[in-house]
């Protein structure tokens, strides 16, 4: 594998290191999630970027269900009190949305900007 096609200047790469999906050397994020007006290296506008809700539901999905099975599995194994179900699941709860959550984000952002996508328009054909 070239350094042209290594997993850093994939798309996919691109957006799971938050850095610009078209250069790949600028930064995308400003804070935790809050995305930068453009790329510091190549000048490229982020006001296409909108993951909308699609990080979220990715986190709710797939995190949701790695704590819901674990806590189902365990309370038909164990059956501990409750208290010990909230200790253990909050933080888990925690770990499996916001570490996630960037990086998902990233992800989209890139994906979204390789084929181009964005929201639908109507375009006029004239005055018919
Ligand atoms: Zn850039």
């Amino acid at each position: 594998m070239t350094d042209q096609s290594s997993f850093r200047t994939l798309p996919i790469g691109r957006g799971l290191r938050g850095r610009c999906p078209r250069c790949g050397e600028g930064h995308l994020f400003h804070g935790f999630l809050s995305l930068r007006k453009n790329c510091e290296s190549c000048g490229l506008d982020y006001s296409f970027a909108d993951a909308g809700d699609g990080p979220a539901v990715f986190v709710i999905l797939i995190g949701g269900g790695i704590v819901v099975f674990l806590a189902l599995i365990t309370e038909v194994m164990y059956q501990p009190p409750y208290w010990l179900h909230a200790a253990l699941w909050l933080p888990l709860i925690l770990i499996v949305t916001l570490a996630p959550l960037r990086l998902i984000k990233g992800l989209l952002i890139a994906l979204q900007y390789h084929p181009k996508a964005a929201e639908g328009r109507l375009e006029r054909r004239g005055d018919v």
